[in-house]
């Protein structure tokens, strides 16, 4: 439908979590429905509200993408409005200029995008240069090795490729995503990640930025150590050390933690959490290991949901956009709560969370 003929919807961005959030599915939503937005109130209750560089990254390229008319948006700015006009598949590049989060700039642009064109031949790639790992938000890894793979359950493809690793201050990474015209096709099975299944591997993995080797090697083994004292089979924990490269420092480690959720015939069926951390300065390479392995002993052992926390806010709005479907997840943030009110207030969708038991929550998409 032409831009012209939607109303403009006023959102206020203090609602709820109230920060960047947002702004970056008020304008995924946009794009994707045609509706014109104002939001206010930008950013109200943090630090230092209204937009910083990444989200005004997200207003410019969400405006390239989409041929917008944009105004009042500009570093600080605590309102402005948008007015897309219709999304273009194809090449994009985009800097930045700081080491804002890539991750968050290309999740903004990936529903308009996976909708663009109904050709499947017609691709897009966005390149975009900045941090791929920062505090608050998915890393690289947590995009190739979770959301990812989640999207491609709902039959979105998606490929990302990490070409430079970039960490604050400095940044000076890159990603390039490639992103396949959405489709749905009848064989796609319904989206159900609702049972746990079986724990089948937890890939611990440390990477060193221009620093020594040995704050891998001490990660690694500080997190194997706390989950074998905790009971997790040895067998079931793989490791690796990377050395990466790049300008700047850093030291990223994960847990991709993989439970095996349908073995039927001819088709086995996985799921896979990511925990992710980056080291600081005061803490040292044991206290970030154990660290992770907390996160991944509250997953295996405290709950009986199969999505943990940043996953389940990051999901909504595929699910949203692709039919529907049902998941469990371990922990209802204030980011899915404010995630769910801002989709239903695009889409006729209902977004439901049922707390089933004191470990779970049903979290439905019906549309
Ligand atoms: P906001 O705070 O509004 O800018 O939103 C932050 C986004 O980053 C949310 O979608 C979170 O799910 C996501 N996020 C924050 N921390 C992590 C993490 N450690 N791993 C994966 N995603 C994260």
């Amino acid at each position: 439908m032409p831009a012209s003929t939607h109303k403009t919807l006023k959102i206020d961005g203090s609602t709820g979590e109230g920060g960047g959030q947002i702004i970056r599915t008020a304008l995924s939503l946009s794009m994707l429905t045609g509706t014109p937005i104002e939001i206010t109130n930008i950013r109200a209750g943090r630090a230092k509200p209204g937009l910083m560089r990444q989200h005004l990254m997200c207003v410019q390229a969400s405006q390239q993408i989409s041929n917008a008319s944009v105004s009042g948006a500009h570093l600080g700015s605590t309102a402005f409005t948008f007015t897309p006009s219709t999304v273009q598949a194809g090449d994009y590049n985009f800097d930045i200029g700081s080491a804002g989060s890539t991750s968050l700039v290309l999740q903004t642009l990936l529903p308009a995008l996976l909708f663009a064109n109904t050709d499947e031949r017609s691709q897009s790639t966005v390149t975009i240069k900045g941090g791929t790992h920062n505090p608050l938000a998915p890393t690289t890894d947590f995009l190739t090795e979770a959301f990812v793979p989640a999207l491609a359950k709902l039959g979105m493809q998606i490929d990302i490729e990490l070409q430079q690793v970039g960490f604050a201050p400095i940044g000076g990474g890159t990603i390039k995503a490639t992103i396949t015209p959405f489709m749905r096709r009848a064989n796609t099975l319904p989206f159900k990640l609702t049972e746990r299944g079986e724990l089948v591997n937890i890939a611990l993995v440390a990477s060193v930025l221009n620093l020594e080797y040995d704050i891998c090697k001490r990660e690694l083994a500080s997190a194997k150590a706390t989950l074998i004292e905790a009971g997790i089979d040895e067998a079931l924990i793989t490791t690796r050390g990377n050395k990466l490269h790049g300008i700047g420092e850093g030291n990223t480690c994960y847990a991709k933690v993989t439970r095996e959720i349908a073995d039927t015939q001819n088709h086995k069926e996985y799921h896979s959490e990511m925990f992710t951390l980056l080291g600081e300065k005061r803490s040292s390479a044991e206290k970030i290991g154990s660290r992770l392995s907390g996160l991944v002993k509250r997953y295996v052992f405290d709950t009986d949901a199969l999505v943990d926390e940043y996953l389940t806010d990051q999901l909504l709005l595929p699910l949203a956009v692709a039919g529907g479907g049902d998941f469990t997840a371990h922990v209802v943030s204030e980011h899915t709560k404010t995630q769910a009110w801002l989709i239903q207030q695009f889409l006729p969708v209902e977004i439901t969370l049922k707390v089933i038991d004191e470990q779970k929550t049903l979290v439905q998409v019906a549309c």
